[in-house]
């Protein structure tokens, strides 16, 4: 007997289920469990099951739904007895979804008893939002005034800022749009109300600045009209305007010396406001995962989940997005839509993203990857279940396009649809008037952003434990057995009010800035 084999045989079996009504649950334990290994209920398995795969908790009958995540992933093919290694070739797949015919608001809303008496500290805004940090945001409306602001936004951070402690932070909104973009192309209105809206976000505490060079397609009164957005201070005339090309710029250092100067009155307007004790119900979550691992759907993002549910019923916002993510499973989000309406808006926006695919001949793969096989996820709804269930079990409220923005009291859950890649995801959610952001990761991405405090979850406590000084909660626990979803996601919940307050996160405290 070699040593691996006695650990494999003294250590402590470790099952994570998902749902009550699921019939098969996954082994969390490193190399899996052997044939015989007595489980905690009691169970004793028959066969060696490998490490992310499932266990049939009960006998499964010929043709049998297999549940996960309270979802049929699958019909057994044949008789399945309690305590079997359920692997891909036992399960007859269900096919891939067409967008026609799907289920639309079939399923009941589950009863999600509200939750009262949680508060952050957080700065409240002349349009009624709420921001979790005070930060001063520079729009640009063209590519070309990139470098300038670059720089001023340096000169503002050394020269400025210390004179204004209360404020967090000064960013540049730099983008590649503006000059050679068909601004009146059909898509083009997504970058356009994508910048507009994040100029907008509740954490720039509704001063507008933006730099503009002159000659470009998108001209400042064009991305933000008079009369779309709150003046912080009813002193001011408009929209608060430098371009580069007036003809008071006398060389470089005069450019800079005009934004630096025209950021002083809206850091004293900033930093003189304070934080006061607001509701939970003002938060805008987002959440996302990136460098997923085979244990993002069995640890971070089940807690994640919990935590949703709970915002909801703490009256808050949480949208979930990403949609390659969760295509593969649109039969779960369209039967979970609070009407037929919601659901009608979720196939138009992953139709609209399906053709989108297709006209840059891009394929989206249907099918699970060999790896993703060998992690123990057998298909595509299994796969889709794993990052859908960041979005916990309320029903879908509503529907935001890219780039759209929340309206008021725009509460519940919401799905935003988004592309998958992290930092455009992110962004996107940024416009629609996110102010704190969920991210899970299991690979390990060092991600983060300008404009909100990302609060990072670890799949693995190995992860957590290399990366110690970049994940800000480690969800491996649950597979650890330590923690069950429920605290961790209790934990998640109560760290995100702390982050709301001001708690720093790691991303924050190093500042990385993906966008
Ligand atoms: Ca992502």
């Amino acid at each position: 007997m070699n040593s691996s084999t006695r650990a494999a045989s003294s250590v402590t079996p470790v099952l994570i289920s998902m749902h009550e009504a699921d019939n098969v649950a996954i082994v969390a334990n490193d190399g899996g469990l052997p044939a015989g290994t007595v489980l905690p209920s009691g169970l004793v398995l028959a066969d060696k099951v490998p490490q992310g795969h499932k266990v049939a908790l009960a006998d499964l009958a010929d043709g049998e739904t297999v549940r996960r995540y309270n979802v049929p992933i699958g019909y057994a093919r044949q008789a399945i007895p309690a305590g079997s290694w359920v692997h891909e070739r036992l399960l007859q797949m269900p096919a891939a979804r067409a967008l026609q015919g799907l289920p639309m608001a079939t399923r009941p809303a589950p009863a999600l008893a509200p939750l009262d008496g949680y508060s952050f500290e957080g700065y409240r805004n002349a349009d009624g939002s709420v921001g979790t940090r005070n930060i001063l945001a520079i729009t640009t409306t063209v590519q070309c005034v990139a470098g300038v602001v670059a720089h001023a936004v340096s000169r503002i951070k050394t020269e400025l800022l210390p004179l204004f402690p209360n404020v967090d932070d000064v960013v540049g909104l730099e983008h590649s749009y503006g000059c050679g973009v068909a601004i009146d192309a059909p898509d083009a209105v997504i970058p356009i109300r994508t910048l507009k809206n994040i100029s907008l976000n509740p954490n720039f505490g509704g001063e507008v600045m933006v730099v503009s060079l002159g000659c470009e397609k998108l001209q400042p009164e064009r991305l933000l009209p008079p009369g779309s957005f709150p003046i912080a201070d009813e002193r001011d005339s408009g929209l608060d305007v430098v371009c580069l090309q007036d003809a008071a710029h006398v060389g470089f250092m005069s450019m800079l010396d005009d934004i630096v100067e025209r950021a002083r009155p809206h850091l004293a307007r900033l930093n003189a406001r304070r934080r006061e004790t607001v509701p939970a119900s003002e938060l805008v979550v987002g959440v996302q995962c990136g460098g997923s691992d085979a244990f993002s759907g069995a640890t971070a993002n089940p807690a994640v989940g919990f935590a949703a549910d709970l915002l909801v019923r703490a009256g808050a916002t949480v949208m979930f997005s990403e949609n390659t993510e969760v295509r593969d499973g649109v039969e779960q989000l369209t039967s979970r839509a609070a009407t037929p309406e919601v659901a009608e808006a979720i196939v138009r926006e992953l139709d609209w993203y399906d053709r989108y695919l297709d006209r840059g001949r891009v394929d989206r793969s249907a099918n699970t990857t060999p790896g993703n096989k060998a992690g123990g996820l057998s298909n595509i709804v299994e796969k889709a279940m794993g990052s859908i269930i960041k979005s916990g079990s309320a029903a879908i409220g509503s529907v935001l396009a890219p780039g759209e923005k929340l309206a008021p009291g725009q509460k519940g859950l919401v799905f935003a649809a988004t592309p998958a890649s992290d930092f455009i995801c992110g962004t996107l959610q940024l416009a629609a008037g996110m102010n704190l952001h969920v991210f899970t990761t299991g690979r390990g991405t060092p991600y983060g952003l300008a404009a909100c405090p990302v609060v990072k979850v670890a799949t693995r406590t190995d992860l957590a434990r290399r990366w110690h000084d970049l994940m800000d909660l480690n969800a491996g626990r649950i597979a650890d057995g330590e923690n069950t979803i429920e605290e961790t996601g209790w934990e998640l919940f109560r760290l995100l009010l702390d982050v709301a307050s001001g708690r720093r996160t790691w991303a924050e405290h190093w500042k990385l800035q993906n966008a």
